[in-house]
């Protein structure tokens, strides 16, 4: 839904031409109309939400919570706090970058790391290519930047991944950049590291720039985390790493994310957020930086989680496999679900439909397809209790036989 609808009764409101085309996020969106019937009364299973249901680690709040007796309340330096931005730097050296502290921004989370990267690196004229289907945000971000998204649809029958040849069949010499994401919202699904390496040469081949969103990367399946673009890119000269705290580390509220680039481009993006947010808030800085500096504790919190959540993707998993021609993405990262109830056509709207039909019929909230451009898909979030999960899951199987029938 775009803005506009939402203002038509204030005559006095005319949205500017920058914010024209921006639609309302149907995530949110999702998660407000679930709130809204639980506040009614209705027992609503919230399966919509992009968060674990987790708590922020106890080492973690703890070192918030001195850090503010220890006066950690002022304004620190832009691009954040030295000690922070070394650890981040340290960490990313060594998964195979040469990096330092003056390549690393932080920023108000990792949705905030993103936007200055698009608003920096594209402006008008410029395409940018999103594999599709993508986070939502992307494309109003790429557009904010008055740039164009340009969504490269995967191939269904590989996880709705794109290849490098999708990507040149997309391309024009307007192309400037390619946001990757993986594990990947809303698929769940991972590249493997051959896959990761072949796009980013790719890209590298043809001088674009490559905007890598890690930030679900510990949230894998595997045996090890999902590899990181700095692990396979053959050069960091166009590569902008996004990473944060909000999913590892359960610390969503928190709003602690950063880029990894090129010096000249960390500055522009640090001058750009001086006359935006300025810094981001200082306790959650000092807790981002207990969360990088105490492996042990962290490493056992990452590890129970994801333990947690495989325990949920292996639950729903289960109970899909009993309806062999529902059609999903083998869940490898991240928690998501994401399952094909209709046709990819977006004026019948079929992901939408579904959605709302399980809402209001069967009290379970998930996000339509159409808010990642593949509108006969949906998205289940199993960040949720495993009860809720299976009960949502089954539900879900449910209305998909009766709208079969
Ligand atoms: N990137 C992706 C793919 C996401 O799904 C999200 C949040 O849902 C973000 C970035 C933003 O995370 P943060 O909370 O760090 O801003």
């Amino acid at each position: 839904m775009s803005l506009l609808a939402g203002h038509r009764a204030n005559r006095a409101f005319a949205p500017s031409s920058n914010i024209a085309q921006l639609r309302e996020s149907a995530t949110i969106a999702v998660s407000a109309r679930a709130k809204a019937l639980r506040a009614a009364g209705r027992p609503v299973i919230d399966l919509g939400a992009g968060e674990p249901d987790f708590d922020t680690p106890e080492f973690i709040r703890r070192a918030a919570q001195r850090a503010i007796d220890a006066g950690a309340t002022r304004y620190t330096a832009t691009e954040g706090i030295l000690p922070l931005r070394e650890a981040i730097a340290r960490r990313a050296t060594e998964m195979g970058g040469d990096v330092a502290p003056a390549h690393v921004v932080v920023s108000t989370g990792s949705k905030q790391s993103l936007f200055n990267a698009c608003f920096c690196l594209f402006g008008e004229g410029d395409e940018v290519l999103i594999p599709t289907p993508s986070w939502t945000s992307y494309y109003e971000m790429v557009a904010l930047a008055r740039a164009t998204p340009v969504p490269v649809y995967g191939d269904a029958a590989a996880g709705l991944k794109v290849t490098p040849s999708m990507l040149e069949a997309a391309a024009t010499d307007r192309t400037r950049g390619v946001m990757l994401n993986s594990p990947c919202n809303p698929t769940g699904a991972v590249y493997t590291r051959d896959e990761l390496a072949a796009l980013i040469e790719c890209a590298d081949e043809r001088g674009w720039w490559v905007i890598s969103d890690e930030i679900y990367r510990a949230i894998s399946y595997g045996n090890t985390p999902a590899t990181s673009a700095l692990e396979v890119a053959p050069s960091a000269e166009r590569l902008v790493l996004v990473d944060g705290v909000a999913k590892a580390y359960a610390m969503t509220g928190w709003r602690i994310g950063w880029t990894i680039a090129p010096r000249e481009l960390a500055s522009a993006m640090t001058a750009l957020q001086s006359h935006t947010t300025s810094n981001a808030a200082a306790p959650s800085q000092h807790a981002a930086l207990a969360a990088l500096t105490n492996r042990e504790a962290a490493d056992a919190s990452i590890s129970a989680m994801v333990a947690e959540f495989r325990r949920r993707r292996d639950a729903v998993v289960a109970v899909v496999q009993g309806e062999p021609d529902l059609e999903i993405v083998e869940p490898e990262g991240a928690f998501y679900l994401f399952a094909r109830v209709g046709e990819d056509d977006p004026s019948r709207d079929d992901g939408a439909r579904f959605a709302r039909r399980l809402l209001e019929e069967h009290e379970v909230a998930i996000v339509p397809g159409s808010a990642f451009l593949t509108p006969g898909w949906v998205r289940m979030s199993y960040a949720a209790p495993i009860d809720d999960v299976i009960e949502g899951t089954r539900r879900l199987v449910r209305l998909w036989r009766e709208t079969r029938a």
